[in-house]
């Protein structure tokens, strides 16, 4: 088939390049001229393992980049890929999908044949409907259901393994409204679902595809905060929290996947998505109180940390290392990271701080351009007071001899993963 996806950041751009690989031919349609120009020129424009071989493989050939939605007009089903971020009060800002939409639908007013348009981006039930079709309609002149469609797939995959979870998924989830529509949205998927190991394929209505991916990631991120809140009640009773954890795994209606406490959940969509369905809930005059309580233990993870130091250490004057800055190992990516709120409080306090990361440093100087940065672990443990380990990159775990560069050695491991050694004070936070 012929795909066009419109938006070619982190999905976008993953999707294209796998959709690519399994047979269709793919166009991108970005308004950053530089995100098109290096994916004509076959490489990748966001880091991602796999990503780039993909590219080198189809570029040129089956995968194409432009600033032109006329591209879309010899496709036969496009996806909107666009960011979908937070405004100020938590609710979900459509402006980029609007205007997306608006272009889209401008350019549909010129194709004579079918076309489906299907809603990739995580958007609050009834966005789909509601809102990017109204739009498309004003714009193209048609009507939904007659010479195009819409429909909403949801995407599951993670940073840092994107590629493998794109091709390789658990659930695909297929939203539609019309017969065509899912013939269509089925067609598309046939190839990957063909070679996936074990896909489970879920057709459902719109409203229900797009609820699909908050109830996903909401359960995910309060499946965290649950596991924080018991590990913190473990901690005042001198409980080990992993024997626990590890052993409510073993029932099988909780699972041992996803039970890792620790100083908590960031990143680029885990906020803004339980944030966007906190405010929707409200919207409807509904209070979702788990949820609400998954953010209060959330928020209050860092700050936890940050009295665990005060038990041994003045933050005030004191020179503090913080280890890990990527909201988690294996990207460079900041987007609410845990180290952001920490770092603030720390501040607050009058620490002088430090922070090292493998490979997210310059991402987080951005933020933060006036703390100190080292080159190494070790580096910014020298002449520390205190250590505060917030991201489990691996090399966190190795770290040993290097603790004897500090002053007085406290370390607080937001992530339990440091060899503990006798001779200095270490305290896990959970
Ligand atoms: P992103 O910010 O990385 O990419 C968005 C792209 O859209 C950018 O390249 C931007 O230049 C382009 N763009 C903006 N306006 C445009 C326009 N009018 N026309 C064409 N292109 C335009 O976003 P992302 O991380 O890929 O997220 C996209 C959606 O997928 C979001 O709703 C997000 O919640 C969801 N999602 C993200 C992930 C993830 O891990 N990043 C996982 C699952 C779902």
């Amino acid at each position: 088939m012929k795909l066009s996806i419109i938006g070619s950041g982190y999905v976008g751009t993953t999707i294209a390049a796998c959709f690519a690989e399994v047979g269709h031919d793919v166009v991108n349609v970005d308004i950053d001229e530089d995100v098109v120009a290096t994916l004509n020129s076959g490489e990748s424009p966001i880091h991602e393992p796999g990503l780039d071989d993909l590219i080198e493989e189809h570029a040129g050939d089956r995968l194409r980049a432009t600033t032109d939605y006329e591209a879309v007009l010899d496709t036969d089903a496009t996806f909107l890929a666009l960011s979908t971020p937070s405004t100020d009060d938590g609710h979900i800002d459509l402006s980029i999908m609007e205007a997306a939409a608006e272009s889209l639908g401008a350019t549909l007013a010129e194709k004579d044949d079918y076309h489906l348009v299907v809603t990739k981006s995580t958007v609050v039930p009834t966005t789909t409907e509601e809102v990017i079709a109204p739009v498309l309609e004003e714009a193209s002149g048609k009507r939904v259901g007659e010479g195009f469609d819409v429909g909403m797939n949801p995407e599951f995959l993670r940073e840092g393994s994107a590629v493998e979870d794109f091709l390789d998924p658990d659930k695909v989830v297929l939203g539609s409204q019309t017969d065509r529509a899912a013939e269509t949205l089925r067609a598309v998927f046939d190839p990957l679902v063909e070679q996936a190991s074990d896909a489970a394929v879920v057709e459902t209505g719109i409203r229900e595809a797009e609820m699909i991916k908050y109830a996903n990631n909401a359960f995910l991120a309060a499946k965290i905060s649950l596991v924080n809140d018991l590990a913190n009640i473990c901690k005042e009773y001198d409980v080990d929290s992993s024997e626990v954890l590890d052993a409510i795994g073993l029932d099988s209606r909780i699972g041992s996947e996803f039970l890792g406490a620790g100083v908590g959940w960031g990143g680029s969509c885990f906020p803004k998505d339980v944030a966007a369905i906190v405010a929707a809930a409200r919207d409807v005059g509904y209070e979702p109180a788990m949820l609400e309580a998954a953010v209060a233990v959330n928020d209050r993870q860092p700050v936890r940390m940050l009295d665990i130091l005060r038990d041994h250490v003045d933050p005030s004057g004191a020179r503090v290392a913080v280890l890990g800055l990527a909201f988690k190992p294996g990207t460079d990516d900041v987007r609410n990271s845990r180290a952001i709120p920490l770092i603030d409080a720390l501040l607050d306090a009058g620490a002088d701080v430090v922070g090292y990361d493998p490979v997210a440093t310059e991402n987080f100087r951005e933020k933060f351009p006036d703390i100190d940065y080292a080159d190494s672990a070790g580096a910014a443990l020298d002449g520390a007071d205190a250590a505060l380990v917030v991201t489990d990159w691996d090399e966190f775990a190795a770290l040993y001899d290097e603790f004897d560069a500090m002053n007085e050695p406290v370390v607080v491991d937001g992530r339990s993963i440091v060899t503990r050694r006798d001779d200095i004070v270490y305290e896990s936070l959970v």
